[in-house]
């Protein structure tokens, strides 16, 4: 019999995983905190529910994708949690980014009900999100990982199995780390560009296919150069990942130079009050220390 689904966390990510699960044909049950973000997916054959208890209470499967450690805390345990409606037998899926500790602590609590968790943050942005072309990284138990196959296929591309509970969250670290320093060195290239006089649209053309090339080189090149700022992932939130990043590896006892250079250069950005902005507009922070603006708005494609 095909499993019941629930999505807690209808965000820019969730929106489009929700709908390819739906598209695929999965039964699904969902909630939002902003009830108003439930409306088109309902419209296009979800069912609401009224509390993340609700969502367990009848399903079997139950995916969550908020922003943080203390949200899924939230969804899971506070009044009206998960945990309230969930049975012996569920499989709680969390894909937001959270701390790997606190999924392990997570994990324990769901057993204690009989219930099982998986970690599986993902990566691709929105754009991977409602294309169903996401990678994602998961931890926990094989057996749960063979059951929840179908639901990754729905949603994703590449999808991992990295090891036990926790496991993946580390993983998602790791593509952090190597998303924000992709974006550095980004940010740093066109602004040399610039400031050599390029045509910066002809930069990304000439270096987008060769070594240089990259997911972040490929679908924010455009954007910096544009000055299109709208989030596919929040400075506020990618801060919340360099920090998960950097306490990680104080416990790891490992440097992360230039992460803490860049969770640093991201900082100056939340002060100026432009955490809402994409994490591409990290250029923003070298510009500030250059003294000069990428302006070759509207060469792209030309
Ligand atoms: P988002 O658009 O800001 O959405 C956040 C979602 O979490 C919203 O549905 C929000 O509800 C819900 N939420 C937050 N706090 C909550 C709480 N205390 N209780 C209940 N619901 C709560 O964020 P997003 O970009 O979709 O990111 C979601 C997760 O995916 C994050 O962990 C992020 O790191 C990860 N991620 C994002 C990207 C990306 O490119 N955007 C890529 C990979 C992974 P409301 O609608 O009520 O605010």
């Amino acid at each position: 019999m095909q499993e019941k689904i629930g999505f807690i966390g209808l965000g820019i990510m969730g929106q489009g995983m929700a709908r390819n699960l739906l598209k695929a044909g999965f039964p699904l049950r969902v909630w939002n905190r902003t009830h108003s973000k439930t409306e088109q997916l309902v419209a296009e054959g979800a069912t609401a529910a009224s509390s993340p208890a609700d969502v367990a209470a009848h399903c079997d499967i139950i995916i969550t994708c908020v922003s943080d450690t203390p949200d899924v805390e939230a969804v899971l345990l506070h009044e009206n949690g998960i945990i309230y409606g969930a049975a012996a037998g569920n499989l709680v899926i969390d894909c937001s980014t959270i701390s790997p500790q606190a999924t392990q602590r997570f994990a324990g609590i769901l057993a204690q009900k009989g219930a099982h968790l998986l970690d599986a943050p993902v990566s691709g942005g929105s754009e991977g999100a409602a294309k169903g072309t996401l990678s994602i990284m998961v931890g926990g138990d094989e057996a749960q990982f063979s059951r929840a196959l179908p639901i990754f296929q729905a949603m994703g591309k590449t999808i991992t199995h990295v090891g036990p509970t926790g496991a993946g969250q580390t993983v998602k670290l790791v593509n952090q780390i190597l998303v924000v320093v992709t974006m550095l060195g980004i940010s740093e290239a066109l602004l040399f560009a610039q400031a050599g006089g390029l045509d910066l649209a002809k930069v990304l053309t000439a270096v987008s296919g060769g070594a240089a090339g990259s997911w972040m080189l490929a679908n924010r090149g455009p954007q910096v150069i544009q000055r299109d700022w709208r989030p596919g992932f929040t400075i506020d939130l990618q801060q919340k990942d360099l920090r998960l990043v950097l306490d990680t590896a104080d416990a790891l006892g490992v440097p992360a130079l230039t992460t803490s250079t860049v969770f640093n250069l991201y900082r100056t950005l939340q002060q100026q009050g432009l955490g809402a902005e994409g994490n591409h507009a990290l250029v923003k922070a070298l510009e500030n220390l250059a003294g000069l603006e990428i302006s070759d708005g509207g060469k792209v494609g030309g």
